[in-house]
């Protein structure tokens, strides 16, 4: 994806918020040390420990939504697969 189509993504940055879907949640950890903002806690959902999200926290940023390996995050109006192009492209 284009670098001049990153605007997209950061100008509505502050309107978006991530979400977990428990029912994909694995459990593995991975995104909780990822969030710079401590937006993700541990929850118990059907007996099992699930992700959590804050929406009061989470600042859309997508950082989670590409890690995870068990694509149980979205991001309201961006798929994965735009969320780690976004990413990739603002680290090169
Ligand atoms: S990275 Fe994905 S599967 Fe792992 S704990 Fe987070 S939301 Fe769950
Ligand atoms: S989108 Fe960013 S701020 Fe929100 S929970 Fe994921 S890593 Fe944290």
């Amino acid at each position: 994806m284009a670098v001049t189509e990153i605007p997209k993504l950061t100008d509505n940055i502050e309107a978006l918020v991530s979400e977990i879907n428990p029912d994909k949640c694995s459990g593995c950890g991975v995104c909780l040390p990822l969030c710079s903002y401590s937006a993700i806690t541990w929850i118990e959902y059907k007996g099992k420990k699930r992700a959590h999200i804050d929406p009061a926290l989470c600042t859309g940023c997508g950082v989670c939504v590409a890690a995870c390996p068990s694509r149980a995050i979205i991001l309201e109006g961006f798929t994965t697969e735009e969320i780690e192009s976004q990413i990739e492209n603002l680290t090169f």
